[in-house]
């Protein structure tokens, strides 16, 4: 089976993968509730402790994972992705 961008974790140069996608609107803000209860985020730079991302922006990629697991209940299956 071809190998395709979303069977690898994401990177920060997804962000400028026009050919990547990004998840639908309601998927990056079920994320981004989830950043927002968990105590490893930081309000005022919207950046994650855990992986120091900038969670504005990577909850938004489709091949992105919370690094303890926390997204699991929003999992994205390639279908839903959008471009
Ligand atoms: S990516 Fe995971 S660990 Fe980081 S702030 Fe979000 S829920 Fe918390």
């Amino acid at each position: 089976m071809e190998k395709t961008p979303y069977d690898r974790p994401a990177r920060p140069w997804d962000l400028f993968n026009k050919n990547l996608g990004r998840v639908e609107t309601v998927i990056a803000e079920d994320r981004m509730a989830i950043c927002r209860a968990c105590p490893k985020f930081i309000d005022s730079t919207t950046q994650c402790k855990e992986c120091g991302c900038i969670m504005k922006l990577k909850t938004k990629l489709p091949n992105a994972s919370c690094p303890l697991g926390h997204w699991d209940t929003v999992r994205v299956s390639y279908s839903e992705e959008t471009k």
